[in-house]
């Protein structure tokens, strides 16, 4: 193909791939795992679709969105709420999602604490007023260690197809590369912080000039804010609108740590049980051979299995009841890691799950076994 032709196609139909809104998106998710924030809050969040991202960062403990209309975030809120599989499987991280009804122009306390604030494809929908007063409120009241900033690069507008003046018609400016820059030096200095300039979006080879089709500034504030800097500037009213909030189960919750716990440890006896139940179908009733695995076996007294429970670590049948001591129940990994202590693993499974007299063992049926077979 004639090369001059396919140069001319390329600038008219320019497609990205992924998207751009993708590509943003991942770019802050990139950010995320570098950075790994507990506390992340996106400005102008639309219909959270970010925010949706953001949930699976194992890093965050607390996401937050605002916007400063209600409907849009309405729509798809309830696509944040955890799943019937969240409940299942409690992560070992808590997480809290918060959503707010405002404007980035005020100032609200539980905007307080964030460690990233996402601003993505938002400067340009703010009014002039508004976005006077934006530094302040983001990075003089907010003060995140880190700020990111995306907003569309006006000189990459006559590459893309039908975009007259701005390519949203709620957009109240776009800027060129040198205007964003020197606004977000300006507002760099002035609140202490340091901005680096990026994008996505890349432009055809050969027009490198014209930019990123997204450009982004990343600022990462220079010195860290002291608990009493923040205290003192805490504004004692809040002017936002918390519409939806969704607190995930979480093991720090001890009510979903007990409940996992108590699974984990009936599942590991009953496959311990099951193997002992195996072994002894495969040496039969033959004392010696018997012995071999099991010492403890069947012809001991309450009292006496007691004693055996103290001194030995292997589980043994007595009558009906099969013995598992908790101690090896607790040398199994996942039980180990759930609990950290053996204390903490007797403390949970206390009056949950059936112990010997002792409480140090875990206590099982044979009879349930043999019905299976
Ligand atoms: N961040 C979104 C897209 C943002 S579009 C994304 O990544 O997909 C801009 C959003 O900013 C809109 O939802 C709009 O309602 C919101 N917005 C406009 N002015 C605002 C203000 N003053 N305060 C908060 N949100 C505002």
């Amino acid at each position: 193909m004639d090369k001059n032709l396919q140069e001319e196609e390329f600038t008219q139909i320019i497609k990205f791939k992924p998207s751009l809104n993708k590509q943003r998106h991942q770019f802050v998710r990139d950010l995320v795992e570098k950075y790994k924030p507990k506390k992340v809050a996106d400005l102008g969040c639309a219909d959270c679709s970010l925010l949706r991202m953001l949930k699976f960062c194992s890093c965050i403990e607390v996401l937050a969105g605002l916007d400063i209309c209600a409907s849009v975030m309405k729509e798809k809120m309830h696509t944040l709420s955890p799943l019937p599989v969240d409940y299942l499987q409690p992560s070992e991280r808590s997480l809290t999602v918060t959503l707010h009804h405002g404007s980035v122009a005020h100032k609200d306390p539980c905007m307080l604490g964030f460690d990233l604030v996402t601003c993505i494809e938002l400067i340009e929908h703010l009014e002039e007023s508004e976005l006077k007063k934006f530094p302040e409120v983001v990075f003089g009241f907010m003060a995140p260690s880190i700020v990111v900033i995306s907003t569309p690069n006006s000189e990459f507008n006559p590459l893309l197809p039908g975009v007259m003046l701005y390519r949203h018609p709620d957009h109240k400016f776009e800027w060129n590369q040198a205007q964003f820059q020197s606004w977000a030096l300006e507002t760099a200095r002035c609140y202490d912080y340091s901005v680096e300039f990026t994008g996505v979006g890349r432009p055809p080879a050969g027009m490198e000039k014209v930019g990123f089709c997204t450009q982004i500034g990343v600022f990462v504030r220079k010195s860290p804010r002291t608990g009493e800097s923040v205290q003192s500037e805490k504004p004692t009213e809040a002017v936002y609108k918390t519409v939806f909030k969704a607190v995930y189960p979480s093991l720090k919750d001890e009510k979903y740590l007990q409940t996992a716990v108590i699974s984990e440890v009936i599942f590991t006896a009953q496959i311990i049980k099951h193997r002992l139940m195996s072994k002894r179908e495969e040496y039969g009733d033959d004392p010696e051979r018997k012995s071999k695995f099991q010492p403890s076996m069947d012809c001991f007294s309450d009292y006496l299995g007691k004693l055996v429970i103290e001194k030995n670590m292997e589980p043994f049948v007595n009558g009906n009841e099969v013995y598992i001591p908790l101690a090896t129940i607790f040398s199994f990994p996942k039980v180990n890691r759930l609990c950290g202590t053996f204390e903490k693993l007797c403390k949970l499974i206390a009056g949950k799950v059936t112990l010997s007299s002792d409480g140090s063992a875990v206590m099982l049926n044979t009879e349930y076994e043999n019905e299976e077979n």
